[in-house]
């Protein structure tokens, strides 16, 4: 009888004595070409295998010529699921491995498209065939007719070449094959972890978590920091910072969430007379706390959702006003997106339904009715003086809280999880 997948997984990553599910993943961009391969190719195996943890049986990795196979005692569905989330392969393609020989390739597209015109009667195919292997008895253009004929002659499928409704995949290696039909879209980018790691200044905004991602498909690990309005506001935004950091952390090895309150300190600020200036030099605090943590964490550089022009706080002398607090660069992967585009991505990756939650923002507390657009840095100097920021920043680490979301998860956690307990700063 036909079939369209076996269901049970067969044997391990060795050749395969006859049809066995597997995922192809293809990496996106160039970066398998170049000198940086090796390690970069490694990189991305150890994220795809932090992405299976807890997937509830044995799996299996293996190269094959700008190509990831992975398979395993675990449903094809489910390996697919979690190699989407990983940053770095294009595509992922549910595909079955067979022996490279004529006979069992024709065969296996047999079965796939019969099992797909039961669906879909009357669908039209078309079947591509790639040889990595040279030697194979036929040419790709051979291989490609004889089984469509096969196809056509037992099932009576039409061939259409231009716009078929499935594109049957052959790609031929000297010891197996793989057949594929669906497509799925990967995340793309650069793997996680190999440009450096980034500390992300993570509020509970649409903003932040989606320049978190973009800073994440450029290869960067990141941990992120929130800071509250903590004690003139509730947890609220604590709970949804966490909840948005564990989305993220979906897509690469859990990075951790250090939690600063800043309420204090702001106060000290509007004491000191910031006024108009209020926004900017918290701003400023925010940046100048970020990257103290980010150099006892080992981070290269902060990251903010900041877009140009979207707020007062958000001009380009305010900008530069902040940046000069700042003793790393200041990453701004949204500067030029508008806020729909924004959302939508907020949507895309599973950020926007916490986003969208209610909470005590720290940057409305103390907030003057008029934000200055121009904040000259001797503006906010003049007040910052009064403080003693040493002082200020140094207690400010003393009572960050570390917390790790989605760490212990089996993979595949929702967002509605909470923080369980608290510790003090980690990497400090
Ligand atoms: P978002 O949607 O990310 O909250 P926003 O449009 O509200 O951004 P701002 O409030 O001016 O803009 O914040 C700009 C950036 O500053 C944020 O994207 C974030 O990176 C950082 N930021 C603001 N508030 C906080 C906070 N409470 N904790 C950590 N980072 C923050
Ligand atoms: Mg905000």
């Amino acid at each position: 009888m036909p079939r369209q997948q076996p269901k049970a997984p067969a044997g391990g990553a060795s050749r395969p004595s006859g049809p066995a599910p597997c995922v192809l993943l293809k990496p996106g961009e160039a970066f398998l070409k170049g000198r940086n391969r090796d390690r970069f190719e490694q990189r991305l195996h150890d994220n795809l295998r932090y992405a299976l943890r807890g997937v509830g049986g044995s799996t299996w990795i293996k190269s094959s010529q700008n190509v990831t196979v992975l398979g395993g005692q675990v449903p094809v569905g489910e390996l697919v699921e979690r190699a989407r989330r990983v940053i770095g392969f294009s595509a992922v393609e549910p595909a079955v491995r067979v022996p490279s020989t004529v006979e069992d390739i024709a065969a296996t597209v047999l079965d796939a498209l019969d099992g797909l015109r039961a669906r879909r009667p009357g669908l039209t195919f078309a079947v591509r065939a790639r040889r990595r292997d040279k030697d194979f008895s036929l040419t790709s253009t051979e291989l490609e007719r004889y089984v469509g004929g096969v196809v056509h002659g037992t099932l009576g499928l039409p061939v259409d070449l231009r716009d078929p409704d499935v594109r049957v995949s052959v790609e031929v290696g000297r010891h197996e094959t793989y057949v594929s039909w669906e497509r799925h879209k990967g995340q793309g980018g650069l793997p996680v972890g190999t440009s450096g790691r980034a500390l992300v200044l993570l509020s509970g905004g649409y903003d932040s978590p989606v320049a978190g991602y973009r800073a994440m498909r450029r290869g960067l690990r990141c941990d992120f920091v929130h800071f509250t309005g903590a004690p003139y506001t509730n947890a609220a935004s604590v709970y949804k910072a966490y909840a948005l950091a564990r989305e993220l952390n979906r897509y690469q090895p859990a990075g951790r969430l250090h939690v600063i309150a800043l309420g204090t300190a702001q106060k000290q600020l509007a004491i000191a007379g910031a006024g108009k200036y209020q926004v900017v030099a918290q701003r400023r605090l925010m940046v100048r706390a970020a990257s103290a943590l980010a150099r006892r964490t080992g981070a290269e550089a902060l990251v903010t959702g900041d877009s140009l022009g979207q707020v007062a706080s958000q001009t380009l002398t305010n900008l530069a006003t902040i940046d000069e607090a700042a003793t790393l660069p200041v990453l701004r992967p949204l500067l030029g997106w508008e806020k729909q585009e924004i959302i939508d991505e907020a949507r895309a990756i599973g950020t926007a339904p916490v986003s969208v939650l209610p909470d005590e923002d720290c940057c409305k507390l103390l907030a003057p009715g008029h934000v200055s657009t121009r904040a000259q840095l001797p503006d906010v100097q003049r007040v910052e003086k009064r403080l003693d920021m040493d002082e200020v920043i140094e207690g400010l680490l003393r009572a960050a809280q570390c917390l790790r979301p989605g760490a212990d998860d089996a993979g595949g956690g929702d967002a509605t999880g909470l923080p369980a307990a608290a510790g003090p700063v980690c990497g400090a």
